[in-house]
């Protein structure tokens, strides 16, 4: 018979919004267990597949919890200007001078930032680390939320936060409905050298056959996304790398020169989620488990650290016995239900705005860039919208 083992919060899922809320109650008296299911693995020499644009906020945030300052910064690169095109000639353009700032983003590797947090979080005294290891029922009893794990062992807490990606385990428990749209695309990511100098730039094209975007990274590599209808990120799938460098460095329009693959081509199907409830007694939900967005506005990992803040600020001021009380999570619910709608608001309808199956909308689309760019007061103020 194994014994209960008490916690005031247990985050299910050590993705980068689960280590960042353990690490943003770092200060509190709060007791946590993290559980995650596999054990962490960072890529040894070469470029992560997957890369984000880390918003100034976040990198704001990141640095408030101790998961910035030490990350290698010479594997990081500032966005210091973007360019978008569309499928007509239209074109816009957004710079970290035009707006004041140092840069738009930080361009980074999620293992880069993932391992500093993990090594941070591993340290932590009022952490206690369950991984790998899974959940495999969750109950309510008494005000307090208990989860048993495959190997027997029960935990129990205040509150439960499911941290635990798109297809939550935690949100399926609880009863929290999510509702799918499919984009019938794959997000293709690879990452290239490049014979051109980027200049600290990025690229993203409106094409017929999905949203391209070039994010730049150090010492003259990129990042790529290809955000594609399945037939076509299949067909780039299946490309070996000297096809797949051509076949990427031409759709560009050779803005970088040649390319040569670094990091080999992987496919993430791509799906809006909306989850209408985000919390239930005991429950609370951060992170992709709570929201997907198309990557084209390069902004799921900006949302999840984005809630995390917000709920490590409600708990932080509560008593630990109320943490699950409903009254308590609902001051997380709305405090991020504005930004995550507008956001899931925004990419969606820019997405169906540039589908190719709607010519009709051609003219539209690309007025719209080109009357955007023409009015710097507009476009200054979408960037500090973005920059949080
Ligand atoms: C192609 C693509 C490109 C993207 N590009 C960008 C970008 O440029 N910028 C950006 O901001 N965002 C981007 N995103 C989105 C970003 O990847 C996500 O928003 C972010 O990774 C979400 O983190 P998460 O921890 O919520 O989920 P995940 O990263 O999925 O992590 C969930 C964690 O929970 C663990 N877990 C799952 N189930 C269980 C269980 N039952 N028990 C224990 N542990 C469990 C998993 O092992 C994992 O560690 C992109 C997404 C895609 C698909």
């Amino acid at each position: 018979m194994q014994q209960d083992l008490d916690f005031d919060v247990v985050v299910v899922g050590a993705g980068l919004p689960g280590l960042a809320l353990c690490a943003a109650l770092r200060r509190t008296q709060l007791s946590i267990a993290l559980v995650e299911g596999r054990m962490p693995e960072w890529p040894v020499g070469g470029w992560d597949a997957r890369v984000y644009a880390v918003s100034p906020s976040s990198a704001r945030f990141l640095e408030g919890i101790g998961g910035w300052a030490h990350l290698d910064h010479s594997r990081m690169q500032p966005l210091a200007r973007i360019e978008v095109f569309g499928d007509r000639g239209a074109r816009l353009d957004f710079s970290a001078f035009d707006v004041g700032v140092g840069e738009l983003a930080w361009i980074a590797e999620s293992g880069l930032i993932a391992r500093e947090l993990w090594e941070g979080v591993k340290r932590q005294a009022n952490v206690a680390l369950f991984c790998p290891a899974r959940p495999v029922a969750l109950g309510r009893v008494d005000e307090r939320s208990t989860l048993e794990l495959e190997d027997g062992r029960r935990l129990g807490a205040a509150l439960v936060v499911g941290a635990d990606g798109v297809n939550s385990w935690v949100r399926g428990q609880a009863g929290l409905d999510a509702r799918f749209t499919d984009y019938g695309e794959l997000g293709v990511v690879a990452n290239f050298r490049c014979e051109k100098p980027h200049l600290g730039c990025a690229w993203q094209w409106f094409r017929p056959d999905g949203v391209l975007a070039f994010l730049p990274l150090p010492d003259q590599h990129m990042s790529m996304v290809w955000s594609a209808p399945e037939a076509t990120a299949r067909d780039l799938l299946q490309h070996d790398a000297t096809t797949l460098a051509q076949h990427v460095a031409a759709a560009g329009d050779h803005v970088l020169g040649a390319l040569e693959v670094v990091t080999p081509a992987a496919g993430f199907p791509l799906r809006l989620m909306e989850v209408p409830k985000v919390i239930a007694p005991g429950i609370v939900l951060v992170g992709d488990a709570a929201h997907a967005i198309h990557p084209l506005s390069g902004h799921g990992v900006n949302l999840g650290f984005a809630d995390v803040r917000v709920l490590a600020d409600v708990l932080a001021t509560q008593d630990r016995g109320v943490l699950g009380d409903v009254r308590v999570l609902r001051r997380y619910e709305r405090r991020r239900a504005e930004e995550v709608r507008a956001m899931q608001l925004t990419t969606h309808a820019l997405h169906e705005l540039f589908r190719p199956q709607w010519p009709a909308l051609s003219w539209l689309r690309n007025s719209g860039l080109n009357l955007t760019q023409r009015m710097p007061v507009v476009r200054n103020a979408l960037v500090r919208y973005a920059l949080g």
